[in-house]
């Protein structure tokens, strides 16, 4: 397996609560090397076009309502296997559902306000990076 790049966002509600520093030191010990970092707020339009997969779901406006509500912590992240590793350290969408030692099973409140976001798939990734991180940003 070569390296692969993956993209992951340390939402508003896990920026709230201070647990930055423990989800980047959980990438690091998991052997996710740091590709490209920075903490911004997105607007509702921005949030809106970032998930525009999920346009049609009932969720979406109060997803994205929450995704522009305060500061997020964006990250670009290589490994091998990055895009699935990432996905199993994040755990369950729903907390409920997330495995002990998961990120989602110690910082997600619930099913909506669950603390991280990762790519789901190639495409996913390559769009999502290109939205958030200009190739310059991105360490050699
Ligand atoms: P993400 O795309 O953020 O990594 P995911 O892939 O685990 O999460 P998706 O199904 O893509 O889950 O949903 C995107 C986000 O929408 C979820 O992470 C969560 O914040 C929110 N969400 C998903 N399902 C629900 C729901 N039933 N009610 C409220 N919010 C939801
Ligand atoms: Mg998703």
């Amino acid at each position: 397996m070569t390296l692969q790049r993956t993209f992951t966002i340390i939402k508003p509600d896990a920026v709230k609560k201070n647990a930055t520093g423990d989800i980047i030191k959980q990438f690091q010990d998991n052997g996710f090397r740091i590709l490209a970092i920075k903490m911004l707020e997105i607007s509702k339009h921005q949030a809106e076009q970032f998930y525009a997969v999920h346009a049609s779901r009932p969720f979406f406006n109060s997803l994205t309502d929450f995704m522009s509500s305060g500061p997020i912590v964006v990250l670009a992240l290589e490994k091998e296997n990055a895009i699935a590793d990432l996905r199993k350290l994040m755990g369950a969408t729903n907390p409920a559902n997330a495995e002990e030692g998961t990120i989602r099973k110690k910082w997600a409140t619930n099913i909506e306000f669950n603390a991280i976001h990762g790519s789901d798939g190639e495409d996913t990734a390559r769009f999502e990076l290109s939205y958030f991180f200009a190739g310059y940003e991105l360490a050699k």
